[in-house]
């Protein structure tokens, strides 16, 4: 493993870190760019990648590297493409490949080239291309640029380091001539392929840190290992030689990398390539500068999935790790983080806070369902309420209940009235629950201000003296029955008009049952208190209403909800509620209605 020298000023020495290719614990020599980076997009189209292993599934720190990685294709109209380097086989996980494509899709990142979609540089998958690692391995022993290294199993796994360390004994494998080198694979011995490194500096230009050089190769590093002995590529050749032989322009990966850029540089000189743009991303941390990990909350996708964030909420917190933009507005869906896409990202680690994606969740979600025109256009909400209805709230996902396009249009209208609130399935479902499953008899007795209007035991202090001694339950309830008739008429009428009609007919009610309370009023000539009483009145019947139908509970206002109810609940839950005003239930009846 080597050390980089990033630049000449401002030297830090970071703590220790394990180093990803020898698991050898070392401190990291790094320092900033010297030459300030532009920002600047590339001129002509970018050719980038997603290299998964699919030794593991997606988390955030991956799913970074493919955003950046499509972003940066998609603001230069290039192509972003998929390979799966598979080329670790006992550390495969059987599930992996196919739960990394599922969550890149969920995710919005469809690639232009990869497995399943086909392109003109496949395969995609580094199992399917060991032919061509073994060519090229080839020419590179052909050229002298690698040579065979036949030491023991033991001495070629103590990894690079030691390998040519001083304390074993001196390693000789590339001084071996051509014509024994060859007799000896042809007889069968067992050897890796090493590339013989130069040492000198390199120096590249890596996207985030600017101008780098890297340090000369030390002289307790052993030459990287190209072919292991069972003639599969390492890491090393197959990345190398895939990103030339697909034209990759740019690659965006982890700074975990970055000790490996000397080896694919040289291993690009060896070849006679050119080699693409490096741009090596800052890890993830919690708040604490801890790497982040299961325990903190870098789970793999799916669990993001499963706890209702939105595609475009994670893409969108996901980006704002380690990048920043011009905008006044975080919000960003995936096109519109690629029109504003730049290179100007974090140098170093990134600290993540989970309330920025919670943030960010309830933006997109009011932006996407202020804009639904129909269910369709909400399915990735509406979905999963749907899941969580099933389980919590059955009732409202039977067939007695309309069909599933009902189900679903009402449950868009209540999403509409409560848009700027929406955090994830399992909130909504607890938040609208008496929307969704009605009160009960014993709910509607606890709400602390129950409407009985009847001398002292009205507690609506805003009640007029003169209202309270006139009005009476019953008629109140007499005027919810000629709302509720509302409901049964034109069962044609769509969500929008029906809730239209109710709040003109609710209005129209209250003014006119106002009024006739007023003239069974003797005396009352002042304009003032004629003006206050209508105001109570209308407020008394909206109040009964909402406790009728939702328990006095916050949500959409009512029209919205007997509209998204539908008459058949709304008739129900105005029955039941005209019960416990009137005092008509038992003891044995009011547990009866205990969900
Ligand atoms: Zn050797």
């Amino acid at each position: 493993m080597s050390l980089l020298l990033i630049g000449s000023s401002r030297r830090t020495l970071t703590p220790l870190w394990t180093c990803s290719s020898c698991r050898r614990r070392v401190s990291k020599l790094a320092t900033a760019g010297t030459a300030r980076p532009t920002y600047k997009l590339p001129e002509s189209p970018a050719r980038t990648r997603f290299a998964p292993s699919p030794t593991g599934y997606l988390h955030l720190g991956s799913l970074r590297t493919a955003l950046f990685s499509y972003l940066l294709a998609k603001s230069t109209n290039g192509s972003f493409l998929l390979r799966i380097e598979d080329t670790d086989q006992p550390r495969t996980v059987a599930d992996a490949e196919t739960r990394i494509k599922e969550d890149l899709k969920w995710a919005g990142l469809h690639w232009d080239e990869g497995p399943d979609v086909g392109g003109a540089y496949g395969p995609y998958k580094q199992s399917e291309r060991l032919d061509i690692y073994r060519d090229h391995a080839a020419k590179l022993l052909d050229t002298g640029r690698a040579y065979r290294c036949f030491c023991a199993r033991e001495r070629r796994n103590l990894g690079d380091g030691l390998h040519a360390s001083p304390r074993v004994k001196a390693h000789d494998c590339n001084r071996v001539s051509k014509d024994t080198s060859n007799g000896r694979a042809a007889q069968g011995d067992p050897f890796v392929v090493r590339l013989k490194l130069p040492e000198y500096t390199q120096r590249y230009r890596d996207l985030v840190f600017g101008n780098v050089t890297s340090s000369k190769i030390s002289p307790m590093d052993a030459d990287p290992v190209l072919m292991k002995s069972d003639n599969w590529p390492t890491y090393h050749l197959a990345c190398v030689v895939d990103d030339h032989l697909m034209g990759i322009t740019h690659v965006i990966r982890g700074s975990e990398w970055i000790p490996s850029v000397p080896t694919h540089l040289n291993l690009y000189d060896a070849f006679g390539w050119q080699p693409p743009t490096f741009g090596h991303v800052g890890l993830l941390t919690d708040l604490k500068g801890q790497k982040l990990s299961k325990r903190n909350f870098d789970l793999d996708i799916s669990a993001y999935r499963k706890m209702g964030v939105l595609p475009d909420a994670l893409s969108n917190f996901v980006a704002l790790l380690g990048w920043s933009h011009t905008r006044k507005m975080d919000t960003m869906d995936l096109q519109e983080l690629a029109q504003n896409f730049s290179t100007k990202f974090t140098k170093g680690d990134t600290k993540v806070s989970f309330d920025k994606l919670w943030f960010l969740q309830r933006q997109h979600a009011r932006r996407i369902i202020t804009s639904a025109k129909t269910p369709d256009d909400i399915q990735s909400i509406i979905q999963p309420i749907l899941a969580t209805l099933k389980q919590r709230c059955s009732s409202w996902v039977t067939s007695e209940n309309g069909t599933l396009a009902d189900q679903e249009d009402r449950l868009l209208q209540i999403l509409k009235s409560d848009a700027p609130n929406y955090e994830n399935a399992s909130d909504f479902v607890e938040r609208h629950k008496y929307t969704f499953d009605g009160p009960s008899a014993k709910d509607l007795v606890a709400v602390e201000s129950p409407i009985t209007v009847l001398g002292h035991q009205c507690h609506l202090s805003n009640v007029p003296g003169e209202i309270k001694s006139e009005v009476s339950n019953s008629s109140i309830i007499k005027v919810v029955r000629q709302i509720s008739a509302i409901l049964t008429q034109d069962s044609s009428l769509s969500a929008d008009e029906k809730r239209k009609r109710l709040r003109d007919h609710f209005s129209d009610i209250v003014q006119s049952t106002a009024a006739q309370n007023l003239e069974e009023i003797n005396g009352v000539d002042n304009d003032e208190l004629i003006v206050a009483l209508k105001k109570s009145w209308a407020a008394l019947l909206h109040k009964y209403v909402r406790w009728a139908l939702v328990a006095d509970r916050p949500g959409p206002d009512s029209a919205s909800l007997m509209a998204a109810l539908g008459p058949m609940e709304t008739l129900k839950r105005f029955d039941l509620a005209e019960k416990v005003a009137l005092g008509q239930l038992g003891s044995n009846e009011m547990a009866d209605t205990e969900k």
